[in-house]
């Protein structure tokens, strides 16, 4: 057996023979896979009952092991400590996983945990993008105070499941059954474009890059336009917000400059509120970009979003960085490659795998 200190500079030169990515089988787990694989890592997919046949189907995986639901995925990560891997979270690891379960594991994990507390909490969200300068759609406390319409986010949606658009007060007076004893948040509506901007934020370099943009596209608000006003009228057709598929987006190059900047601002204050590390990697500012062009931010989503998975031969943006095919995923392993170069793994990681 290599002593660790060999080992480590074996590592250094071929890290692939040494570290294994893993992650769940969802989400944007292919991405990342195929990512981890092109920058030599052994590949490893935890999935469930249904879908460990698809991510066998792959070459690029080397290894899966099957759960009966990701649910289970707890009790396999005694397991997983034993050996070389480094977890890459995405969406998934929220969906299924606690914030309690999230920080038990002891697995080398890409990112940093603690900002997942500001992250999950919408009263902290709102303070991170409000110290951080950006545009956030007012709220209101009670029904009483709308004045212009509203959204409403009911806690635990995912998708914009079951958000309702109400016009006014009266409306929300009308809609107060449906809305009696649930937790939810009453949002200023903002009428413009949806884009969901990705970045990569790497703590090696100090550098943020934009790695490219998709908008969602939703049933029914999306297609409420293809029917005239006065018919919408009659038929008192509501909208929904449900995600049913992401379409890649190219900005106006002189609203870029702002698009960065907000991503900037985001990681600096990220720095002061979980310091010293805040949030680095993959990240997406959600946004909406109302007629005078001003961003105004829905949410963060401090990990890789599915909405990179359009770019996993890279984006018009990456290829502007890059001179060969870089996916969200991809940079991910390449950070993570360069931290093993380095000899700086520890930066890329959350501290608490690395006690
Ligand atoms: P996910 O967790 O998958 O990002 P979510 O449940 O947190 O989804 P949001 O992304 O906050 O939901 O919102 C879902 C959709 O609702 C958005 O894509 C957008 O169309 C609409 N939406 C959200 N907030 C606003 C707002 N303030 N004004 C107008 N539309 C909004």
């Amino acid at each position: 057996m290599l002593s660790p200190r060999v080992a480590g500079q074996a590592a250094q030169q071929r890290p692939g023979e040494f570290y294994t990515i893993a992650t769940l089988g969802s989400h944007s787990a292919l991405q990342i896979l195929k990512g981890a694989r092109d920058e030599g890592f052994r590949t490893l997919a935890i999935a469930n009952d249904d879908t460990a046949n698809l991510y066998r189907s792959f070459a690029f995986v080397d290894e899966v092991i099957q759960i009966p639901k990701y649910e289970d995925f707890p009790q396999i990560m005694r397991d997983l400590e034993q050996r070389k891997l480094i977890i890459v979270p995405h969406g998934s690891f929220v969906a299924y996983l606690s914030l309690d379960e999230h920080k038990k594991m002891r697995t080398p994990y890409f990112g940093n945990k603690a900002v997942l507390d500001w992250e999950a909490s919408r009263e902290l969200q709102r303070q991170w993008l409000q110290r951080a300068g950006l545009k956030l759609p007012r709220q209101f406390k009670t029904g009483a105070e709308i004045d212009r319409p509203v959204i409403v986010k009911f806690y635990g949606a995912q998708g914009g499941k079951g958000y309702l658009f109400l016009k006014d007060a009266h409306d929300f007076e009308e809609k107060a059954a449906l809305l009696a004893r649930r937790n939810y948040i009453l949002q200023e509506y903002i009428i413009g474009v949806p884009l969901y901007i990705h970045y990569f934020y790497s703590p090696l370099t100090g550098k943020l890059e934009i790695m490219s943009m998709d908008r969602r596209y939703e049933t029914n608000v999306d297609s409420i336009g293809r029917i005239p006003a006065v018919a919408q009228s009659v038929m008192d057709v509501s909208p929904s917000y449900v995600v049913v598929g992401n379409s890649p987006v190219s900005l106006r190059e002189s609203m870029l400059a702002e698009a960065y900047r907000m991503g900037e601002e985001v990681v600096r204050v990220s720095r002061e509120i979980c310091p010293p590390k805040g949030l680095f990697g993959a990240f997406c500012l959600e946004t909406i970009i109302t007629p005078e062009a001003e961003f105004y931010l829905m949410e963060i989503s401090a990990r890789i979003v599915a909405g990179t998975n359009l770019f996993i031969d890279g984006s018009p943006y990456s290829y502007l960085n890059y001179d060969e095919p870089m996916s969200t995923g991809r940079r991910i392993a390449r950070e993570i490659k360069n931290a093993l170069l380095s000899n700086s793994l520890e930066l890329v990681l959350d501290d608490s795998g690395l006690n």
